[in-house]
């Protein structure tokens, strides 16, 4: 079954009665390039795939076929019997279902991962939390390769901004902090069953063995860069002492010590410089 091409999917969706929930931000892909694409761009046979979202299974297909094995987490139940005929074929997946926000993903990768040499996170997300199931992925230090996932244009590019340019935002520095990121390739609106409103691009984290800059404490860190970003049409000085409130003296003085000027705007700060304020200021 050709699980990319319009005709079969929408075939196969009006056989099931299934109807599409804009709240559960389901977009299926109807474009026979992307799915292998993403697949040869985040795997090979000795890989663990975790997928969030498998959808009718389109991308899980193409994930079973070059993975060690895929596990998919879904969390609407209605495709459980579209999955099971669309994935009938392949014996190396499994889908689980559940709400990938609310499972224990480090128990699950352990208990279904462990024959593994690498696990890597390969999904066209729901957009409508995009930036929660990325930095949760991050923050709870997964023992992941890499993240290869489909999100919306401007997330995609403010995610794999340069950190100092005027694209950055505390998502740019969160995710640099925890992996090198890198926009792969652009998908088309029309690529997609319905079609969203808004491109896509899909993109790579590789996940850093080491943070690129040493902070005291990184809770404290991203404290700060939160608050930095907070208000992004302030001075640095301003928006943080606002959100934090420390004096504007002790910032001002934090900021000639690092050789910046007092009317820094906090998208014009690279990661050291960053870093070595969270470390002044904490
Ligand atoms: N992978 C398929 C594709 O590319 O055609 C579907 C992608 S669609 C953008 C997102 C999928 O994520 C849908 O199947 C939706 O039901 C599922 N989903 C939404 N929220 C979820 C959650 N919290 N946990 C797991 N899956 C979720």
């Amino acid at each position: 079954m050709n699980l990319a091409d319009f005709n079969t999917v929408e075939k196969l969706l009006t056989h099931a009665g299934f109807s599409f929930k804009k709240s559960l931000g389901q977009n299926f892909i109807v474009d026979p390039t992307v799915c292998p694409e993403m697949a040869a761009a985040a795997l090979d046979e000795n890989t663990g795939a975790l997928e969030i979202g498998p959808g009718i299974g389109v991308l899980t297909a193409e994930l079973a076929r070059v993975a060690k094995k895929v596990v998919s987490i879904e969390l609407d139940e209605r495709l459980k019997p579209i999955l099971k005929k669309t994935l009938a074929e392949f014996d190396n997946c499994e889908v689980v279902f559940g709400d990938a926000m609310k499972l224990d993903l480090k128990a699950l990768i352990a208990e279904k991962f462990s024959d593994c040499k690498r696990v890597v996170v390969c999904a066209n997300l729901p957009y409508y939390i995009t930036s929660p199931i990325i930095m949760g992925l991050l923050e709870a230090k997964l023992p992941l390769h890499s993240i290869v996932v489909m999100v919306q244009k401007e997330a995609g590019e403010r995610l794999c901004a340069r950190v100092g340019s005027r694209e950055s935002g505390a998502v740019t520095v969160a995710a640099n902090y925890y992996a090198e990121s890198e926009i792969l390739f652009d998908v088309g609106r029309d690529s997609f069953m319905p079609p969203p409103k808004v491109d896509s691009v899909v993109i790579r984290l590789k996940i850093r063995e080491n943070p690129p800059v040493k902070v005291n404490s990184e809770a404290d860190f991203f404290k700060l860069v939160k608050a930095c970003f907070a208000q992004r049409r302030k001075t640095l000085s301003n928006t943080v002492s606002n959100s934090l409130g420390i004096e504007k003296e002790k910032i001002g003085a934090a900021l000639q010590k690092l050789g910046l000027s007092p009317t820094v705007r906090s998208e014009q700060l690279t990661m050291e410089e960053l870093a070595g304020l969270c470390n002044e200021l904490f």
